[in-house]
């Protein structure tokens, strides 16, 4: 990557958002030597906060960063971007109920695609983060259809990262020592981390732990983590969030390295079952740019009901946007 880069964040102002920015100007997410230029998309209500934002921006001095904007037009903020990270979207608040939120967000991501298309580069690649992200991400999709579709992603990668560490934790191994870990399906309680894929210092994950603790604790553990963050922390994760969409992107961008894959929700080619166009989160490696699903791998019969619940999941909430004609 030879830059500058310009990289629209949407939800500038929120949690995630804060934690995010300070590490893109800072050379994390491209590489160390590439120049960034940030676009910060924000409702109205909230572009006095992204100012505010920007003036720590600003005083950090930045080798790197080139510029910052703040604008509350999609059409303005994803003019000639390379990186959209989508984080800002509709909270399910108390008695929402589903179709309450979907709405609510086609109303925030339909826009929001429909501004990629018009005004993004060529070279585009968009990262989901609010929820739902999977279908948040489609929503986007549907309304770019000069983008390639493989451009839009949503992030798993913060439940691969937790599956990582809880996991080094029980066998008191780095996290170094785990390769090829994958979460399969939807970012939601449905999700499946997958250790009878994984590695332990080359030896095969689920033959390491008992199989009670891999079904009643790992599972729900890596599972409940964010509610589990809010719990302890009065606020749901953020940081590790923002690092989870640092290190999508930089392995969209820079690859994955021999040997290892890693999980990010695409739209699916059919493999393993995943209904085509589905966004579903797979083992991928990355490579020129371009994420691709690992292929071949056995699927025994534990994994595969677990994966197709959270297909299921994600088919019904296609479903469900379809219905509501915001795809
Ligand atoms: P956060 O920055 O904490 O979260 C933003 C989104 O990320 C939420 O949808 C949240 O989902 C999701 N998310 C995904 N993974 C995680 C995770 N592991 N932990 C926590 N959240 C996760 O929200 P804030 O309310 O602090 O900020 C949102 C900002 O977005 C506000 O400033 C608001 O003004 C802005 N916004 C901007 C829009 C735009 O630019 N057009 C549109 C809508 C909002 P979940 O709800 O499930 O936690």
């Amino acid at each position: 990557v030879q830059g500058p880069v310009t990289v629209t964040v949407t939800g500038a102002a929120g949690q995630i958002g804060y934690a995010l920015l300070f590490r893109i100007a800072s050379g994390h997410l491209l590489g160390p030597d590439v120049p960034v230029k940030l676009r910060l998309l924000e409702i109205t209500p909230a572009l006095k906060a992204a100012e505010g934002t920007a003036m720590e921006l600003a005083d950090c001095a930045f080798p790197l960063l080139q510029s910052v904007d703040i604008s509350d037009d999609p059409r303005v903020a994803f003019d000639g971007a390379n990186v959209a990270l989508l984080v800002g979207a509709r909270p399910r608040t108390k008695g929402m109920e589903r179709g309450d939120l979907l709405e609510a967000n086609g109303g925030i991501f339909k826009p929001q695609g429909e501004a990629i298309n018009a005004v993004a580069a060529d070279d585009i690649k968009v990262l989901v983060v609010g929820n739902p992200a999977n279908t948040n991400a489609l929503i986007a999709q549907a309304h770019a259809p000069d983008v390639p579709a493989e451009r839009f992603t949503a992030m798993t990668r913060l439940d691969h990262n937790r599956a990582i560490s809880q996991l080094a934790s029980k066998l008191d191994v780095p996290v170094s020592a785990i390769k090829k870990l994958t979460i399969w399906g939807n970012h939601s309680a449905t999700q499946y981390p997958d250790l009878y894929h994984a590695e332990v210092n080359g030896k095969i994950a689920a033959e390491q732990v008992d199989a009670s603790w891999l079904k009643d604790e790992f599972i729900p553990t890596v599972a409940k983590r964010g509610a589990a963050i809010i719990e302890a922390r009065g606020a749901s994760s953020a940081a590790s969030a923002a690092n989870a969409a640092i290190d999508h992107v930089y392995t969209w961008v820079n690859g994955t390295p021999e040997g290892d894959w890693t999980s990010a929700a695409i739209p699916s080619d059919g493999s393993y079952g995943v209904p085509e166009g589905l966004i579903s989160s797979f083992p991928v490696t990355a490579k020129g740019g371009k994420f691709e699903i690992v292929q071949g791998l056995e699927i025994d019969a534990f994994s595969r009901e677990r994966i197709d619940a959270s297909v299921q999941e994600l088919a019904e909430e296609r479903d469900a946007v379809r219905q509501l004609g915001l795809i």
